[in-house]
């Protein structure tokens, strides 16, 4: 009998753990929102991440499909060349940039190429490739760039059995930080570039943000987070400072017909620190966040009003209270579990029996939001229903 009742509180346990409430999460379940984290851990209310398909990875002869988000620079159409221009003062006028096999490929001495199209943030694929015909050494290999913005140059060069300065090697930050490895294959190939572009934030000439690259080369990570040092230049360092919100992504025309496929970039989420909640919120951020949470929850509240079973609605009110203390919204649930313990303890004994689930799920309730001090520990329904539960032995596995 004994390991008969054992056994089916383990399977009890097993079924508490599998269920959707325990695998999803709940309302009044993980730690409540605080200074910095305007959400609750395995929060409900936390929007969904956006639905992606995601592209195909390329191959020596074949360039891969962007994920379905992408914004497409090229694909190795004439049709998206059209998505770039010469890099002159003035804009419109057509690059000399030629599409051949797929690729753009640079015409030496017709100068850089820009998108007419201009962003910030990023997450950007690119693919470069030398000519198999190997011409010139070091810096004079195989040489382009990738500017992000148009100021800051991820080199492209040709660095397969091609020694150079180390902040000069393909991958590098020009001038600022060499990559961390070499994983070029030969000329010829094409190398597969991705690049997470954070740009540099300033607010009345202070740094809010210093900005950041990462980036990675036939899948190799060669730049981990690297601090950017405002825009890259040769020769000489440039000092950090203000930045643009947008630029247009260039390609430099460094004097080798280097070609370019499957340019594509995705826009980023902004950082905290420029209204958005992605990274470290500041608490008058997280504030704010809360209290427009908490607004949403409400509004979400009011579809559930009915006179005839007023619980759905309180306990969806309730739930606003951890993001936002608000006085009105308070005296309603305070005055909603109030009516709900004495409506328990009127019930005669053959009634209350049925309630014993709904009884121990309010008591539960009232202990999370007493954890996140919207009530007191001794707030009286709060101990009521604790009381309750003991005297019917409920609290007993
Ligand atoms: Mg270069």
């Amino acid at each position: 009998m004994k390991a008969y009742s054992a056994l089916t509180t383990m399977c009890a346990l097993l079924l508490a753990a599998a269920s959707p409430a325990a695998s999803t999460g709940s309302p009044f379940y993980g730690d409540p929102p605080d200074d910095h984290h305007p959400w609750a851990i395995h929060d409900q209310n936390r929007p969904q991440p956006k639905v992606v398909t995601p592209g195909t990875f390329s191959t020596a002869e074949q360039p891969g499909k962007p994920p379905s988000d992408a914004i497409v620079l090229f694909d190795g159409t004439e049709a998206t060349l059209s998505k770039w221009e010469a890099d002159k003062n003035e804009s419109g006028v057509a690059t000399k940039w030629i599409v051949k096999d797929g690729a753009m490929q640079c015409v030496p001495g017709s100068g850089y190429i820009r998108t007419r199209d201009k962003f910030g943030d990023c997450q950007l694929h690119v693919e470069w490739a030398a000519l198999s015909k190997v011409q010139g050494d070091s810096q004079g290999r195989g040489n382009s760039g990738i500017f992000l913005m148009g100021i800051c140059e991820i080199q492209v060069l040709d660095c397969y059995n091609n020694p150079t300065y180390a902040d000069g090697f393909a991958g590098s930050v020009y001038g600022v930080n060499p990559p961390m490895a070499n994983p070029l294959h030969p000329p010829g190939e094409f190398q597969v570039v991705d690049i997470v572009f954070r740009r540099p934030i300033y607010k009345d000439g202070k740094p809010l943000d210093p900005g950041y690259a990462t980036v990675f080369i036939n899948g190799v990570l060669v730049q981990d987070h690297t601090m950017l040092e405002g825009g890259t230049g040769h020769m000489r360092r440039t000092k950090p400072g203000p930045f643009p919100e947008k630029g247009p992504l260039k390609f430099q025309d460094h004097g080798n017909p280097v070609r370019y496929r499957n340019v594509w970039y995705r826009e980023l989420t902004p950082r905290a620190v420029e209204g958005g909640t992605d990274g470290y919120l500041t608490t008058e951020a997280t504030t704010a966040k809360r209290k427009e949470i908490a607004g949403l929850i409400r509004q979400d509240a009011e579809k559930l009003k009915d006179a005839n079973n007023p619980l759905p609605e309180m306990l969806r009110l309730a739930e606003s209270l951890p993001y936002d203390k608000d006085e009105a919204t308070l005296k309603k649930v305070t005055d909603g579990f109030a009516q709900y313990a004495a409506s328990v303890r009127q019930l005669p004994a053959d009634k209350l029996g049925g309630k014993k689930d709904e009884v121990k799920r309010m008591s539960g309730i009232c202990g999370y939001l007493a954890r996140a001090t919207v009530f007191s520990n001794d707030f009286a329904p709060k101990t009521d229903l604790e009381k309750l539960i003991k005297e019917q032995g409920w609290d007993k596995k």
